[in-house]
């Protein structure tokens, strides 16, 4: 897509004048962007190191003429049926944290303090007494392609339980109450809240003290996510992240406590302190041209 509108600045912008704009002003302006036509949340992805020019992507309303400039998922798994999807009426959905990406690595409690002796257990799941019937199984990778396609299984009030080990649960609840889009994050709800929160990525970026930094455009609250130094290197390896560039357009799912910077009068910001928390579906253009 060569152009995209910014809010910011209420102008329509071409891809390569938009690129060459100084680096401050182009990290807070591509943090605005539209479809021209549509409407829908747009982003901007600057030259990659592999050759593709500086383009405009944007989500498109179905009915959006500039559509044919369709984006694809780098996820194989897209192509998963919507009934294998389905979640039946009543069931329970379970997601094993520690299972995430392989289960090699230890979750992390970023809550609160490990306790003794915990986090040891096997990793053999148990669902107990009269759950065992109706319990299904996801990962953060199932849910966040069930939020991405299902308005209705965002606000449905189906059982949600997030293990952090084989027995300690996480969090858990109605998926409405305790899975956020950031659209929907206010100060009352949200301030100093631990949730799963989820929604596009207009940009990213690391700072000199190796925090990777996941920001969200003006219309979904302007939320960042930070991923801890220590853990930034091994979360771009798990999603095969070449450049942070490649983030520009994804989906993220991510447990952690949601702080409002400046005393609660900032913006909203996502602490993420282990891989196992967090799952990005990144996109790729099939056309760069259109
Ligand atoms: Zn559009």
């Amino acid at each position: 897509m060569q152009h995209a509108k910014c809010t910011s600045d209420g102008k329509l912008w071409e891809a390569l004048p938009f690129s060459q704009l100084e680096q401050t002003l182009l990290e807070t302006k591509r943090l605005n962007l539209l479809c021209a036509e549509c409407d829908e949340f747009a982003w901007f992805r600057k030259e990659s190191r592999h050759g593709h020019p500086p383009h405009f992507c944007a989500r498109h309303d179905p009915e959006c003429s500039l559509k044919v400039d369709y984006i694809i998922s780098d996820d194989q798994r897209d192509d998963v049926t919507t009934e294998e999807d389905q979640v039946a009426a009543g069931d329970t959905i379970i997601v094993r944290l520690d299972q995430e990406q392989g289960g090699q690595v230890e979750v992390k409690d970023v809550l609160s303090p490990p306790k003794e002796g915990q986090g040891e257990g096997g990793r053999t799941f148990i669902i107990k007494g009269k759950n065992r019937e109706s319990s299904q199984q996801f990962t953060l990778r199932r849910i966040l392609h069930r939020l991405v396609q299902s308005p209705k299984f965002r606000e449905s009030n189906s059982n949600i339980i997030f293990y952090k080990n084989a027995k300690d649960i996480m969090l858990s609840g109605q998926v409405s109450d305790i899975v956020c889009g950031f659209e929907k994050i206010t100060k009352n709800k949200h301030d100093g809240k631990t949730m799963f929160y989820w929604g596009p990525i207009a940009s990213s970026r690391k700072t000199s003290d190796g925090k990777v930094w996941l920001n969200s455009g003006s219309q979904y609250s302007s939320v960042s996510v930070t991923i801890f130094a220590d853990i930034a290197q091994e979360f771009l390896t798990l999603f095969d992240v070449d450049e942070l560039e490649d983030l520009a357009g994804a989906y993220v799912l991510v447990a952690g406590r949601c702080h409002f910077t400046g005393n609660g009068e900032g913006k909203p910001v996502i602490w993420c302190g282990t891989s196992k928390f967090i799952f990005v579906r990144k996109y790729k253009a099939k056309s760069f041209l259109v």
